[in-house]
């Protein structure tokens, strides 16, 4: 019987769940996306467990020649016991997620929240050109949050919250989030916050999701130009505080609202020159080279998963 050490990696989202099977070398055998179904617990594992035969028959392999299981999670996890504490997308609460797919594959199941996970996968991809040591991956997607790795590990911080950046308040009396405040961070520069904002200004243009804003901006419409000043103004902030909080090497973006690509990232680094013009301290620490942007077709959820089973993040080799 043919022997093989696969690691599947998961980024279980509130809509779709992404997999993907990689030998011991990192070499792809396999990925795939299927809808994530929340229903139920039992439905949740069915979804979960639909992508990963995907990925298994995508490479001819049978389940016990999966070595390890690594997945992100939306929502707050305990990685020591696998158990989702609370995840509202996923329907779930004090749900041991972990050992329940352990259970169904026969395998190790290793745990952490989504945009956590993304770091560690940013981490891969940025060390793939340097041999960094240090970041804060930013994920702008439905929400915002921060991943943040120094000394080559995940900081995780006391409660497990260091990098929920999106609801650091940015405008005193603002639009009310869902965490209750008002003005989060996160009201105004996660894809939702983008497209209200549209709506609210002009609402006879019709927006679906916050690429549609960006693509008005680039094509002269002055309400979107504006709304898209506002945000990168806003994101700019957040990378200085990043910076200014952790002093990590780099600043990875990353999520839906990042694949307007060039749209998004420009007015950002733009943000950026105004500070550094300003300030000697800003030139020094924030240099464009310091902030990446994901590329498209490169998900840092499943790659961070895929590490997550690999458990410790080595040192960056220094040559
Ligand atoms: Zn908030």
């Amino acid at each position: 019987m043919q022997t093989a050490q696969l690691l599947v990696g998961l980024d279980v989202g509130g809509t779709k769940t992404a997999a993907l099977l990689v030998n011991a070398s990192g070499s792809v055998l396999g990925q795939a996306t299927v809808p994530t179904r929340t229903a139920t617990p039992d439905e949740l594992l069915d979804s979960i467990s639909q992508a990963i035969h995907l990925v298994l028959a995508q490479a001819q392999v049978t389940p016990p020649q999966i070595q390890r299981i690594g997945l992100g999670v939306p929502g707050q996890v305990d990685p020591a016991t696998g158990i989702v504490h609370l995840a509202v997308n996923l329907n779930l609460q004090n749900y041991p997620l972990g050992p329940a797919l352990s259970a169904r594959f026969k395998a190790p199941t290793f745990l952490e929240n989504d945009v956590r996970t993304a770091a560690i996968g940013a981490l891969a991809h940025v060390r793939q050109r340097e041999p960094v040591d240090s970041l804060a991956y930013v994920s702008i997607g439905t929400g915002l949050a921060a991943g943040v790795i120094l000394n080559g590990r995940l900081h995780r911080g006391h409660n497990g919250l260091a990098g929920e950046i999106g609801h650091m308040i940015a405008e005193s009396g603002g639009t009310l989030c869902n965490c209750g405040l008002h003005g989060c961070l996160e009201t105004i520069v996660a894809g939702p916050a983008i497209v209200r904002q549209m709506a609210e200004t002009e609402p006879e243009t019709v927006v679906r999701h916050a690429g549609d804003v960006y693509q008005a901006a680039v094509l002269g419409n002055q309400a979107a130009q504006k709304i898209v000043q506002r945000v990168s103004q806003q994101l700019s902030r957040a990378i200085q505080w990043l910076v200014m909080t952790y002093d990590v090497e780099k600043i990875v973006l990353g999520g839906g609202v990042t694949q307007s690509g060039d749209a998004f990232l420009a007015p950002i680094l733009q943000e950026l020159a105004c500070l550094r013009q300003q300030s000697t301290l800003a030139a020094a620490l924030l240099p464009d080279e310091k902030v990446h942007l994901i590329p498209a077709g490169f998900n840092p959820g499943v790659w961070g998963a895929i590490n997550l089973t690999k458990q410790t993040l080595s040192a960056p080799e220094k040559s």
